[in-house]
Formats: structure tokens, C-alpha cells, sequence
């Protein structure tokens, strides 16, 4: 099994996708589906997240356990914090170990319920991603990315900060990072360019999500924290009440993304597929991240 780290360090730039844990058997036949369509474009990695609250987390290691072992695919299995104790965590690493996971995405998690209300830690438990981090590093040979947000995190005071941090849980033992989303591909070099004034060269991914809906869009707001700027309204709100069009604009506008991101040297491309594959196989194929015979 190969390591995220191996499939960025190829010649050619790459993309991976990021499913959720299927909810009932209706989305698992979904997500297979997507797994399946998607597993044809060999992909550098999938990678499944990690519920908050506790009710999704053996579907979160089922899924992964199902792509390390019944597909072609490299999984890279997430992880919080949230709720757990130390001696769980240890525990469910050791659970992705014995699934044939190497991949670890190691994420702090929100408060279950209120994202944005008051982190308690777990009286044995964890604080920051970065020991989070530690932690995946000292029980075994995986490889482990991190977070990383374009506008910096809501809970920094400001992106000096919040650059500080990222650069922290890096040199932590971190190998990657993924961006969250963002609307323009300046935001995400800006952020590379802030991560490299600290001296720190470790890849950083950048995370995109077509752009097919009002809905997408909307995601895309709630989870970059940044409001649509003008150069996107522009191109999107005139299709508000036109799917048709607004999915052409919409995957028009991601791949235009993609193109400047690859230009800039980015070693792969993210996406959020929200369990559905149709939309990033169309993007990616137009940048060409498939291979020949798909
Ligand atoms: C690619 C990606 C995947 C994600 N996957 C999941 C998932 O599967 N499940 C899920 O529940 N959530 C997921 N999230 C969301 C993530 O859990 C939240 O955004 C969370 O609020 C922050 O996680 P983090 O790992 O960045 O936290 P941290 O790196 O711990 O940072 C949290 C805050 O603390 C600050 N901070 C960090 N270290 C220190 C320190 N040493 N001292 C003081 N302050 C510090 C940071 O600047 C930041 O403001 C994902 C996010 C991204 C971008």
C-alpha cells in the first residue's frame, strides 16, 4: 500500500477525492457507486472524514477498511479529537493499522452541535491537531496531513497566527497538508507563500469543490468562512435560476481554478465530492489528471 506522500511525489500532478461515511444503505450504494466510477481515473488517494459526535466513526472505519482491502485505491482515513480520550484514539489508529490504512488525516474537530461554540478537550484527551499529529507518528509508520485554511482558521486571531500554528503542527511530523475551500486561486497561494516565509516546505494541497449548484456554493461560503467575492458572483448569480447553466459556469470556473493551480506547481488537486463523482470526473479530465486508457 502506498503512502499519500509516494502518489504526490510522482512526475505528473495528480487529484484525490474526499468522501463522508455513508449515513444508511441508500448513500452506501451511493458512495460505492462514486468509489467505483471514480477508482477507473486512479486517483492518488481517497480519503473518508470522520463524523463529529461520535455517530459516524465506525462507518468512518468500516468505509476506509472496505477501500484498503476491496479496492485498487489508497485510503487516508481522518481523525479528530473530539471526544475521545487518548486511549480511544490510540485505539482507533491501531483499528486503521490493522485495516491496512497508512494514511492518517489528523484534524482537532469542532464541539459536536455548535462548530463554533467552546472547545473542552476530553479530560484525557487532546488539545491541537499538532499533538494529535505526535500521537499518529509515535504509534507507527504512517503518514499524516493536516488542515489547513485559506483565510485562516475562525478561531485565529489573525493569519500570522494562524500561520504560526499550521507551520507548528507541520514540523510536528505532519508530510502534507490539505486546504479547505476557497474562491480564488490567490488565496491559496497566498497561504502556500505565508507557510513558505516561515521556511517551511512541506506540500500543501489545495482543496476544490465544483462548483454544480447553489448549494455547492453555499458549502462553499460556510466552509471556506469567506463570503463569494464579486469575480465569482459575477460569473454565477446570473444562472441562479438555471441549473443547467449554472453547472456549466460552475465547472467551468473550478477547472479555470485548477488550470492556475497546476501552473503554479501544485503536485495534485483535492476534491470535495460530497459522495457524488460525475462533476470531478468532468474536471479533472478536462485538466487532463486521468490517464490515457480511462
Ligand atoms: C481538509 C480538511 C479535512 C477535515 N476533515 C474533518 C473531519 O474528517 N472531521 C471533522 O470533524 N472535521 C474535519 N475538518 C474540520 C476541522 O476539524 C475543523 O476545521 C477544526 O475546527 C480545526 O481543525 P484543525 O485540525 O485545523 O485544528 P488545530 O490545528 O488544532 O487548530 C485549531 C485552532 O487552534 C489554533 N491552534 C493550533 N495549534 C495551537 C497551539 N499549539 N496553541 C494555540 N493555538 C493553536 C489554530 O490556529 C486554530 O485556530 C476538516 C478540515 C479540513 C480543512
Amino acid at each position: 500500500m502506498k503512502t499519500v506522500l509516494e502518489r504526490l511525489n510522482g512526475s505528473n500532478p495528480v487529484f484525490s477525492v474526499e468522501f463522508f461515511p455513508p449515513r444508511d444503505a441508500a448513500d452506501e450504494l451511493v458512495l460505492w457507486r462514486a468509489i467505483r466510477e471514480l477508482e477507473a481515473l486512479d486517483p492518488a488517494f481517497v480519503s473518508i472524514t470522520y463524523g463529529a459526535g461520535g455517530s459516524s466513526r465506525d462507518r468512518t472505519i468500516r468505509t476506509t477498511g472496505r477501500v484498503a482491502q476491496e479496492t485498487t485505491l489508497v485510503p487516508m482515513a481522518h481523525l479528530t479529537a473530539v471526544d475521545h480520550s487518548v486511549a480511544e484514539l490510540r485505539n482507533v489508529i491501531g483499528w486503521y493499522a490493522a485495516v491496512g490504512v497508512r494514511n492518517i488525516l489528523a484534524v482537532r474537530g469542532d464541539p459536536p452541535g455548535d462548530p463554533n461554540g467552546e472547545w473542552v478537550r476530553h479530560p484525557s484527551g487532546l488539545t491541537y491537531a499538532e499533538e494529535l499529529v505526535r500521537l499518529c507518528r509515535e504509534l507507527g509508520d504512517f503518514c499524516v496531513g493536516v488542515a489547513a485554511f485559506p483565510y485562516g482558521h475562525p478561531r485565529s486571531a489573525d493569519l500570522d497566527t494562524d500561520t504560526k500554528y499550521l507551520v507548528g503542527k507541520l514540523r510536528a511530523g505532519a508530510d502534507f497538508a490539505i486546504a479547505q475551500l476557497f474562491f480564488q486561486p490567490e488565496d491559496f497561494l497566498r497561504l502556500r507563500d505565508r507557510v513558505d516565509a516561515l521556511g517551511c516546505d512541506t506540500v500543501l494541497l489545495p482543496g476544490l469543490m465544483p462548483l454544480t449548484t447553489p448549494r455547492t456554493l453555499a458549502k462553499t461560503v460556510e466552509l471556506s468562512g469567506a463570503p463569494v467575492p464579486d469575480v465569482v458572483a459575477r460569473r454565477l448569480d446570473p444562472y441562479a435560476d438555471d441549473p443547467a447553466a449554472f453547472r456549466t459556469a460552475g465547472i467551468d470556473l473550478v477547472t479555470e481554478m485548477g488550470e492556475r493551480l497546476l501552473a503554479e506547481g501544485v503536485p495534485g488537486l483535492h476534491f470535495y465530492t460530497l459522495n457524488r463523482s460525475k462533476a470531478t470526473r468532468e474536471v479533472v479530465a478536462r485538466l487532463g489528471l486521468v490517464p490515457a486508457r480511462a
